[in-house]
């Protein structure tokens, strides 16, 4: 089983890269912020706690996101591994990973940062509020605060993965087969 994280800002491409490298590879894609999106859409109880939370653009508590992804870890049996988009998102996420896998007899394998700089993140935010009918995506100032928070909570857990060894930072700017190319190149050092 391979474990590949996919890191970088809001609006870095990581779920697109995530879908096509989950498919070459036949790796589970784990997207924290698509299993939020499907609570909300089902109006279950958890996705009305969660929608205000979201909307802002600050993180949900750690524990709902690590219980979604326990649960999904743990009804999967077909998959040479899984790729995690957006989560984790915080270090305490990072460490619960780090436990829920080394109790499962896996690890962290590789932690892939895309790499974009913030005028082309909010350039491209813009074009996909668009297409993408999410409401944190086409307000202004929630988009500025994802970014934020990226840098202030999420950032932190690349050092997490640079002092495991497993940190790769990849440039994030270019046409998506390019990018896809410079990852699958990286993923290959692994399989
Ligand atoms: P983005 O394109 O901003 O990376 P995501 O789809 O990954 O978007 O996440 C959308 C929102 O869902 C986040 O802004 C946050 O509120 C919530 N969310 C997703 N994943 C996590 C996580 N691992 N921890 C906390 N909140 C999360």
């Amino acid at each position: 089983m391979i474990n590949v994280l996919m890191f970088g800002p809001p609006g870095s491409g990581k779920g697109t890269q995530s879908v096509t490298l989950a498919e070459k590879y036949n790796l589970l894609h784990l997207s924290t912020g698509d299993m939020l999106r499907a609570e909300l859409a089902a109006n279950t109880d958890l996705g009305r706690k969660m929608a205000a939370i979201m909307a802002s653009g600050e993180l949900v508590p750690d524990e709902v996101v690590i219980d979604m992804i326990a649960h999904k870890i743990d009804s999967t049996t077909d998959k040479a591994g899984f790729i995690f988009d957006g989560f984790p998102r915080t270090v305490q996420q990072a460490e619960a990973l780090q436990t829920m896998l080394e109790g499962r007899k896996m690890k962290i394998d590789m932690m892939l940062v895309l790499e974009v700089g913030d005028t082309e993140l909010m350039d491209r935010m813009k074009k996909r509020a668009l297409v993408s009918g999410r409401a944190d995506d086409a307000d202004e100032s929630v988009i500025n605060n994802r970014i934020a928070v990226y840098r202030a909570k999420t950032e932190p857990v690349i050092e997490y993965g640079r002092r495991a060894g497993v940190c790769h930072q990849v440039d994030g700017v270019g046409s998506i087969d390019e990018i896809f190319g410079r990852l699958c190149n990286h993923i290959e050092t692994i399989i």
